[in-house]
């Protein structure tokens, strides 16, 4: 923070824990309330200083695309700190996720010299200019799920447009956004822009939203820790952004490519172990094509090789947490009580592929899922997912529409007329049709409903990071 290294008041520290193996591979620093004053008396102090404010747009742009090589060229040891924090295997760490990371910097430095505002008619002799200006020290807190691809759709823009930030990385997975730090520093950012805290979310976590000088909180997480965040966050009136959870549907009728809608629904939910906040976790098929799909399913589920996360050829590492794992084998229970029908996995593969040891689960699918059953109205964030049939377009959409989420969702059909009704009548922040789970710097995303508010990536992005001045200029 504040362009060095520092210790945690506490001088304690918590050890990060790699999935495979249950054991700390880091010990990442435990801070607190009084860490966080000092980090947001930097970001304040950086945020005042004209070197940073004022700093020329190219100039700026150049910092952030430096950031970018310097991701890129150190890519593998990125990737590395993602899959011993996480579990997710080194394929989706440093061949897409990392790479993406670098994307976002890059798309974003390409903003810095485009954020303009506008000059309006008034009545009179009068001159009406819009200014956009950025809104000050923003606190960020990220999840565990994908630590610096989140991170970076938050950080790439508010510092395009000029703010300083205070992060907060998931405690389980603070090292890539230290790396971060790092590499902001070498690329050219001023002391106290970006200062990154780790530490628990009740500690670190809430001291930022209760902090007088934090301007906004932009978060990403779980829908009950937002709801507690919106509520803190409104004794300043802090700007709030909210990426939350999601039990997102894929549909699929009958006319569509049932090849690729299997291999899209199928990596929908199983991609990244289903720790994905917008997994295809419910599958809804059109009933005559619907015992075929779910054997198409199954087939999937067999081809998804579980292992060691450092292992090549392995599609699905261990879940990222004993708490996760622990949740994900009651849901196996859950979803049997629920009267659905297991059809592929349901069991831990702690013994099978770990030797005893790692939080590795099976590629689950329970089908005939009732839509009001628990396992189909509530979050998993586990590679378990929920097959159900419908007959028509209504009862598909009644059924899509039907949780209190809606982050996103998947179409498959061949009929554009019916891709586009769908993708209207779906009450989500992201519809894909005929693909699934693809994302791009310059396409928003962000939930409707219980899934949040405010939108990450694209020119939204850089609205939620910027204010709107107006001044009234008498040119009498
Ligand atoms: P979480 O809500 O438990 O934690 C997220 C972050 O909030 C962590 O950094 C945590 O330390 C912090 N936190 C926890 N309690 C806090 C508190 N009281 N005050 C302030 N901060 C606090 O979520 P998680 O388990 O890390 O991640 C999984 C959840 O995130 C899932 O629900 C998933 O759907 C969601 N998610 C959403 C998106 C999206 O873009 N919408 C993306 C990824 C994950």
């Amino acid at each position: 923070m504040g362009g060095e290294w520092v210790s945690p008041h506490s001088g304690k520290t918590t050890g990060s824990l790699f999935p495979a193996t249950e054991e700390a591979h880091a010990q990442v620093a435990s801070g607190d309330e009084t860490d966080v004053n000092r980090a947001v008396d930097a970001a304040a102090a950086a945020f005042a200083d004209p070197a940073w404010r004022r700093m020329p747009p190219s100039k700026r742009a150049r910092i952030l695309w430096k950031m970018a090589e310097l991701v890129d060229q150190n890519r593998a040891n990125i990737a590395l700190c993602e899959t011993y924090d996480t579990g997710k295997t080194i394929f989706d760490s440093s061949k897409i996720e990392i790479p993406m990371v670098a994307e976002i910097f890059r798309h974003y430095a390409g903003w810095v010299t485009k954020i303009e505002g506008g000059v309006v008619p008034l009545p009179g002799d009068s001159l009406g200019l819009r200014l956009r200006e950025p809104v000050g020290v923003c606190g960020m807190i990220t999840p565990w799920n994908f630590p610096l691809l989140l991170a970076s759709w938050k950080i790439a823009p508010a510092l395009a447009c000029g703010n300083t930030i205070v992060l907060k990385p998931s405690e389980q997975t603070s090292l890539s956004a230290l790396w971060l730090a790092k590499l902001g520093a070498e690329a050219g950012l001023p002391a106290g822009v970006f200062n990154v805290v780790t530490g628990s979310g009740s500690k670190v976590g809430m001291a930022l939203v209760r902090h007088p000088k934090v301007d906004k909180i932009s978060f990403t997480g779980s829908t009950e820790v937002g709801k507690l965040i919106q509520k803190e966050a409104a004794a300043s009136v802090k700007r709030v952004t909210l990426e939350l959870g999601g039990k997102s549907p894929n549909v699929v009728f009958a006319d569509a490519d049932l090849k690729a809608a299997v291999r899209g629904a199928a990596t929908g939910i199983f991609y990244n172990k289903g720790e994905v906040c917008a997994a295809g976790s419910r599958v809804l098929v059109q009933r005559e094509v619907y015992d075929d799909f779910v054997q198409g399913l199954v087939a999937m589920a067999g081809k998804t090789t579980v292992g060691h996360p450092l292992a090549e050829g392995v599609r699905m590492g261990p879940v990222c947490n004993a708490a996760q794992y622990e949740s994900v084998l009651e849901w196996f229970e859950k979803g049997k009580a629920n009267g659905a029908r297991l059809v592929a996995g349901g069991k831990s593969l702690r013994d099978e592929v770990g030797g005893g040891k790692g939080w590795y689960v099976a590629p689950t699918i329970f089908a005939d899922v009732d839509p009001a059953a628990p396992i189909a109205q509530e979050e998993i964030f586990g590679p378990v997912l929920a097959v159900t049939p419908f007959d028509t377009m209504e009862d598909a959409l009644r059924i899509a529409n039907g949780t209190r989420y809606g982050l996103a969702a998947g179409v498959w059909t061949r009929d554009v007329g019916r891709a586009l009704t769908m993708a209207r009548e779906l009450r989500a922040g992201t519809v894909w049709v005929n693909t699934y789970n693809l994302y791009d710097p310059s396409l928003s995303f962000g939930g409707f409903k219980e899934s949040g508010f405010g939108r990450d990536l694209g020119a939204d992005a850089i609205a939620s990071y910027t204010e709107s001045k107006s001044v009234w200029v008498n040119l009498g």
